[in-house]
C-alpha cells in the first residue's frame, strides 16, 4: 500500500471528509416529536414514542411447563397417588390437592393449589385412577411461576425502539392493542433535468429516462416514511425556486437529484443559498461530490448529484442516517468487514472512494471481494451487480490485487 500522508487537514477549505459530513448531518437534525396512536399491527416498523411498562405479570399465573401430573413433593414418599381430576390450558381444576392426591395437568394449565411440582407423563405409570412415579423430582420442577418472564410495572419496551415482529407479540401478550408511535417523517423527492423523460414518454435525441426517481422511491420504501414524489423539475431558476417554496410548507426533508454542480443549468446550490441555508456542499467522496446539504425553513434539504450511482451511494451514506435520526431511531454506522480484494483497484489520493464490489465468504469463512469493473458514476449496472461497497480511505491511492480492504454489504438496504 502506498504510504501517502494525505489527511483530512489536507482537504481544500470548505470540503469535508465523509465522516465530517456525516457528523454535521446528525448534528443538524432533531428527531420528530409529534406522536400518534396506531393499532398494534400498524405499529410494525414504527418508532415507539414513549417507554411502555408491563400492565400484566407474564405468566399471569403459575402454570405447568409440561404434560404430566401436578403433585405435592412430599407425596413422593407415599405413592401410589390418586388422580382426582384434570387441569387443561384455559380450563383450571379448581379444588385443592390434599395429601395422597394428584391432578392430571397439560402444558400451560394453572397449577392447582397444594401442588408444588410436576411429574412429567413419560415418568408416570398409570393404572385406573392411581399413578406411580419413576425416579426423583425436584421441588418446583416444571413450574412456570407468575411473573417469571415479565413483572407487572417492569419496562417492556423503551422509547425510540423500532418495533419488530417479536415486539408486536410481546405487546399483544400484555393486552396492548393501541401503540403510541412517532409521526412518520414526510420525505419528498424529485429529479431535475431538461433531458429527463418519464416512463411512457418518447425519447428525443439527448433525452434519457428518469431512473433516479425509481431508485430513490425504492430506497425510501425500505425506511417506512411518508413518501412524496414531486416528479421532474425543469432546469430553470423559477422551477427550482417553486420547489423550494413547496419544500418549506409540505415536507420534513427533500431530496433532489441533479443540477447541483456548477454547470450553466445547475440552480440547486445557488437557490439553497438564496432561499435557505447551506450547511455544506462539498465532500471529498466518490461517487457523490458535489452534494448540497442545508435547510429551507424547517425542511432539511439534500441536493444529490444526478448520476445514478452517485444518487444511490450518497443516499446510503448521508440521507439514510439523516432519515433514521429524523424518524427518531438510533443511528449506527453500517457494519464493515475486512476482506481480501482479488482485483486491483484504481483510486486517486485525496477523496474517499466507495467502489462497488461483489463479496463472498470463501471455504475458510474469510471475506473475499472483487470490484464490479468500470466504476463510472453513470454505470447503474455496477450497483445492480454489486452486493457491497469497498470504502477506500482518502489517503490511499491505487491498490494491487490481494490487498486487504474493508467491505460494507448493502444488499438488505436496497
Ligand atoms: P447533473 O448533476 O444534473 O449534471 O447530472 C449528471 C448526470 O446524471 C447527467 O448525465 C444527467 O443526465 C444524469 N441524470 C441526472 N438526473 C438523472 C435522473 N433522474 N435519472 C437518470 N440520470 C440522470
Ligand atoms: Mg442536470
Amino acid at each position: 500500500m502506498p504510504a501517502e500522508t494525505f489527511s483530512c487537514d489536507s482537504l481544500p477549505s470548505g470540503t469535508l471528509s465523509v465522516e465530517q459530513a456525516q457528523e454535521r448531518i446528525l448534528q443538524a437534525i432533531a428527531p420528530i416529536t409529534a406522536t400518534e396512536t396506531v393499532a398494534l399491527r400498524d405499529a410494525l416498523g414504527r418508532i415507539l414514542a414513549q417507554d411502555l411498562s408491563a400492565p400484566l405479570n407474564v405468566p399471569a399465573f403459575t402454570n405447568s411447563a409440561m404434560d404430566g401430573y401436578a403433585i405435592r413433593h412430599t407425596d413422593l414418599a407415599r405413592q401410589p397417588l390418586k388422580v382426582i381430576g384434570t387441569a387443561f390450558a384455559g380450563k383450571p381444576f379448581l379444588r385443592n390437592i390434599n395429601a395422597g392426591e394428584c391432578v392430571r395437568i397439560m402444558t400451560g394449565a394453572v397449577v392447582p393449589d397444594g401442588a408444588d411440582c410436576i411429574a412429567i407423563q413419560e415418568n408416570v405409570q398409570r393404572e385406573g385412577d392411581f399413578i406411580q412415579i419413576r425416579g426423583d423430582i425436584a421441588l418446583q420442577e416444571y413450574l412456570r411461576f407468575s411473573g417469571d418472564d415479565i413483572k407487572q410495572g417492569e419496562l417492556l419496551l423503551a422509547k425510540n425502539r423500532r418495533l419488530n415482529a417479536a415486539d408486536l407479540g410481546l405487546l399483544a401478550s400484555q393486552g396492548i392493542a393501541q401503540v403510541p408511535v412517532l409521526r412518520r417523517p414526510k420525505i419528498a423527492f424529485c429529479s431535475t433535468g431538461d433531458e429527463l423523460k418519464s416512463l411512457g414518454e418518447d425519447l428525443g435525441l439527448g433525452d434519457i429516462y428518469d431512473s433516479n426517481r425509481y431508485t430513490l422511491y425504492a430506497l425510501l420504501k425500505k425506511l417506512d416514511v411518508e413518501i412524496l414524489d414531486w416528479g421532474v423539475i425543469k432546469d430553470t431558476r423559477e422551477a427550482v425556486e417553486a420547489l423550494f417554496q413547496q419544500a418549506r410548507h409540505d415536507a420534513d426533508l427533500v431530496i433532489t437529484s441533479g443540477g447541483v454542480s456548477v454547470g450553466e443549468a445547475d440552480y440547486i446550490a445557488d437557490t439553497l443559498e438564496r432561499l435557505g441555508q447551506v450547511n455544506f456542499w462539498k465532500i471529498a467522496v466518490k461517487p457523490g461530490k458535489p452534494l448540497a446539504f442545508g435547510k429551507v425553513g424547517n425542511c432539511h434539504f439534500f441536493g444529490l448529484p444526478g448520476n445514478p450511482v452517485s444518487v444511490m451511494a450518497t443516499f446510503l451514506l448521508f440521507v439514510r442516517p439523516a432519515i433514521l435520526q429524523l424518524r427518531g431511531e438510533a443511528v449506527t454506522a453500517l457494519p464493515e468487514y475486512t476482506a481480501i480484494c482479488e482485483t486491483p483497484i484504481k483510486k486517486e489520493v485525496g477523496r474517499k472512494d466507495y467502489q462497488r464490489g461483489i463479496c463472498w465468504l470463501n471455504e475458510q469463512q474469510e471475506w473475499r471481494v472483487r470490484t464490479t469493473g468500470g466504476q463510472g458514476s453513470h454505470i447503474l449496472r455496477s450497483m445492480s451487480q454489486a452486493n457491497c461497497f469497498i470504502p477506500i480511505p482518502l489517503e490511499l491511492g491505487n491498490l494491487a490485487a490481494g490487498s486487504k480492504v474493508n467491505i460494507i454489504p448493502f444488499e438488505n438496504l436496497l
